[in-house]
């Protein structure tokens, strides 16, 4: 049996599709078999991309408010022309000198702490992911992971194993332990608390079964755990727990990293704390695959001394353009501004449709990541997935692109190109107003 529960794929069968979809989709199954998933009930077929818009083969545009890769808006003037140059200059890998990747380096790291003085490449935030966790057991001696009951870090075999939203036909590891996500607006005040509490007995758990401590890694906007933005803060004690354990935290920055939140660059910048590994993904190189992690020289000593490291693709010559140039526009164009104020706009348009609509709980958002829980009713609280998943596909119909999330897969993930505005906004609201009343 098929695996399809995950979070708005397609389901074959259940909507009547056109000619050359259906065809397509019959080739995609047959050419590249059973692995691969469609988003929507009716998938969609781009073939072209500016800014936030995304145009169909039949030239129908689509407001895209659902894109954490291109976050810079698709076909970004800037990294087209920065790849274009490179790749027509020259494309090597790190074992040559070159002053791109080092120039990279030095952008990166001045956003974050001096204390994390090193950027290593890979090309995929699993990639990141799986590196974050050979460093932590070299470091720590230990192999035990931490992490939220709906967390997604990637799909390696080492990350798939401390990746439980994959599924549970994909196995948690034996070393791997869940705390609950820190849901402030379910479980009350004190998350911060509670959070640590949980780590706290995690690692006591992990002990008493004779692992030792490697890392607590968590995405530090809770993404596939509901987008859990408040109260800024609340990783502290989580963070001493691990420490004191012997093992190291890892922000995973895939989702939240280069000014998402609209207050930082980084999503653990809003809490207070400094990892030992950072990782980074997805806006990344605005589309080109590349990815990586900042870490401390102290962490990575003992692992850089003893392994050798070099991974072909990562932190090619083009791929560092790219991110070169990514870096550089959300400084000259003042991105995170924009992801705080309009996503300022976005939060405030999205919960006043509560007024209107009984099924819209708690909306909750950092700068350009906002969500909203589809509930029963607002008496028990009850998630409507059914709900949540017509919602989500009449908006496709209607032009706009979200996805879904959360344990009960009743989160409107709504996380679009940090260019947005508020005529985006706007245009957003409409049709989700639309989506809820229907
Ligand atoms: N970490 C988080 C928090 C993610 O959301 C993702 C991708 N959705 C990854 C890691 C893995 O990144 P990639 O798909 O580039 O391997």
């Amino acid at each position: 049996m098929v695996d399809l529960s995950s979070v708005n794929a397609f389901i074959p069968g259940k909507v009547e599709l056109g000619a050359q979809e259906a065809g397509m989709i019959a080739r995609r199954d047959r050419l590249l078999g059973p692995a691969y998933r469609l988003m929507y009930q009716k998938p969609l077929h781009f073939v072209r991309g500016e800014g936030v818009w995304l145009y169909d083969a039949e030239g129908r545009k689509y407001l895209d408010t659902y894109n954490n890769v291109v976050s810079l808006g698709h076909c970004h003037p800037d990294v087209v022309e920065a790849i274009t140059k490179q790749v027509a200059m020259l494309c090597t890998n790190t074992r040559y000198l070159h002053e791109t990747i080092l120039e990279l380096a030095d952008g990166l790291l001045s956003t974050v702490s001096s204390e994390l003085s090193h950027m290593m490449l890979t090309c995929s935030g699993s990639e990141a992911n799986d590196l974050a966790y050979r460093i932590a057991k070299v470091r720590t001696g230990g192999t035990g992971i931490i992490i939220t009951e709906t967390a997604y870090h990637g799909i390696t075999d080492s990350v798939s194993q401390f990746s439980p939203t994959l599924g549970e036909a994909v196995p948690l590891g034996s070393h791997v332990r869940t705390v609950r996500a820190p849901a402030a607006y379910r479980s009350g005040p004190n998350v911060a608390d509670r959070f640590a509490r949980d780590v706290e007995a995690a690692i006591a758990d992990l002990q008493r079964h004779g692992i030792r401590p490697a890392m607590l890694i968590v995405d530090s906007i809770f993404t596939s755990d509901g987008i859990l933005p408040e109260e800024p803060g609340f990783l502290k004690g989580a963070v001493e727990a691990i420490r004191n354990a012997g093992g190291i935290f890892v922000a995973d920055e895939v989702q939240p990293g280069f000014g998402r939140t609209g207050s930082h660059m980084w999503g653990f910048q809003r809490h207070g704390v400094v990892p030992d590994i950072v990782t980074l993904g997805k806006p990344m190189g605005n589309g080109q695959p590349i990815a990586g992690l900042l870490t401390r020289h102290d962490v990575v000593e003992k692992f850089g001394n003893s392994a050798r490291y070099f991974n072909t693709f990562a932190g090619n010559t083009v791929s560092c353009a790219a991110a070169v140039a990514v870096l550089k526009v959300i400084q000259r164009d003042r991105i995170m501004d924009n992801a705080r104020e309009v996503g300022a706009y976005l939060l405030e348009k999205v919960g006043a449709l509560r007024s209107r609509h009984q099924c819209l709980g708690h909306v909750r958002g950092a700068g350009l990541f906002v969500a909203a829980d589809i509930l029963r009713d607002r008496e028990s609280q009850t998630g409507d997935r059914a709900r949540t998943t017509r919602i989500v596909n009449a908006m496709r119909d209607d032009g706009v692109l979200i996805s879904a999330c959360g344990v009960d897969h009743n989160i409107l993930k709504i996380r679009p190109p940090l260019i947005f505005s508020r005529e985006n906004v706007d245009l957003f609201v409409e049709v989700l107003d639309k989506a809820l009343e229907a």
